[in-house]
């Protein structure tokens, strides 16, 4: 098959949705693989790895479309590439089309197949190809929150691991899932006071099974949740309910009562946010004051660390990538369910009920 890599053209976008590596994986099972010049430039992959690696290096986006039978992206499509979409073409990429009618209607005019990372599943019912994701934002999280934790910044002026002699930071983590098992470790691995609160009380079975005393896990209730954050130096927000809103955990008037200078790190902004003085920010403007209490608000985390985020992402999307490329698209999803549940739309017609709903389409 031929399989097209165009550079990402969403503002402040970094990332790229094949590694040379991949490429070479691909070359090596007999297809060729066309890539934009300076795709790879903001994760640090040059044009010359990618040629080295076999792929055909082509001017601009428009030759990548083209002569490509599968589209291979990180972002949603703009609108300038969903017009480039051409019918029978394959898209595999990030769509979150639910919020995005403009997206969901220029995908099934294009008359291609455009298969969603966000939803594509694995046997235990996870989300296999955003987990990367929410590794990437818990790990950033806490060097977000010890970085913000500085004087300078409008921290407490606290340093999270402590000295010898000196107590660490205490950190609150909102949620044991993916994204708040990864705070929690790297916390821990600083030298930080951890607790993390979620409302599965297997999650936290599971969690003390793992990590023993290093780690403090507390049932969410109102009370824990109070009690925990009014003597926190940071809190991670890292709750998610599937295809909610965030549950607001922290109101304002809890941040009066929080130590001043403490840090609220709020990953779960891409749903709304877990704190009611939460709205989002950017790489280039990350954090904000309220009430004197710092919040880092960042709705693309991975984005700022884009070449960590381009290695972790396609590692997880190459076996599928090659299942698609190998067997073509029918077969590959005929023959697994999990990468059928990432089908979205094919040739102008919605697959998925999600969105249908949403928008008040059929499915
Ligand atoms: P996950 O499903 O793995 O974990 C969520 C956890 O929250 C679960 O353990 C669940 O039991 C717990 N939970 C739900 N409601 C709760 C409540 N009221 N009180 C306590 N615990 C509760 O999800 P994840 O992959 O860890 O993602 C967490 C959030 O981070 C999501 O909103 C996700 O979209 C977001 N995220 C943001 C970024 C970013 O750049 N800002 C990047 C990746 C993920």
């Amino acid at each position: 098959m031929r399989l097209g890599v165009p550079k990402e053209i969403k503002t402040d976008e970094h990332r790229v949705g094949l590694t040379p590596a991949a490429v070479r994986e691909l070359a090596r099972h007999g297809h060729s693989v066309l890539v934009e010049r300076g795709a790879g430039i903001g994760a640090g992959l040059d044009d010359a790895a990618y040629e080295q690696a076999g792929a055909r290096l082509v001017a601009d986006a428009d030759a990548v479309f083209a002569g490509a039978e599968m589209i291979v992206k990180v972002k949603e499509p703009q609108p300038e590439e969903c017009r480039r979409l051409r019918p029978g073409q394959i898209l595999f990429t990030y769509l979150h089309l639910a919020p995005d009618p403009e997206q969901t209607r220029l995908l099934l005019a294009s008359g291609a197949t455009a298969i969603a990372y966000e939803t594509v599943t694995d046997a235990a019912g996870r989300l296999p190809l955003l987990a990367p994701m929410s590794e990437v934002a818990g790990r950033m999280s806490v060097q977000a929150a010890a970085h913000a934790l500085e004087k300078a910044q409008g921290g407490r002026g606290m340093l999270l691991g402590g000295v010898p002699g000196v107590r660490p930071a205490r950190v609150v983590v909102l949620g044991g899932g993916v994204v708040g098992t990864n705070a929690a470790r790297l916390a821990i691995g600083l030298g930080a006071e951890v607790v993390v609160i979620d409302r599965s009380l297997n999650r936290l079975k599971e969690l003390d099974a793992l990590y023993g005393p290093a780690m403090r896990t507390l049932y969410a209730t109102t009370e824990t949740i109070e009690e925990a954050v009014v003597t926190a130096d940071a809190v991670i927000g890292a709750v998610l309910v599937p295809g909610a809103a965030a549950p607001r955990l922290i109101d304002r008037a809890l941040l009066g009562r929080m130590q001043p200078g403490a840090v609220l790190v709020d990953v779960a902004i891409d749903q709304g946010g877990c704190f009611e003085t939460s709205r989002a920010t950017t790489h280039r403007a990350p954090t904000y004051e309220v009430d004197g209490i710092v919040h880092y608000c960042v709705a693309n985390m991975p984005g700022g660390v884009a070449r960590t985020s381009t290695f972790a992402l396609t590692n997880a999307t190459l076996p599928f990538v090659l299942a698609l490329a190998d067997k073509g698209v029918a077969r590959a999803l005929g023959d697994d369910p999990h990468l059928l549940n990432g089908l979205n739309i094919h040739a102008g017609q919605l697959t998925i009920e999600a969105v249908a709903e949403v928008q008040n389409l059929t499915a």
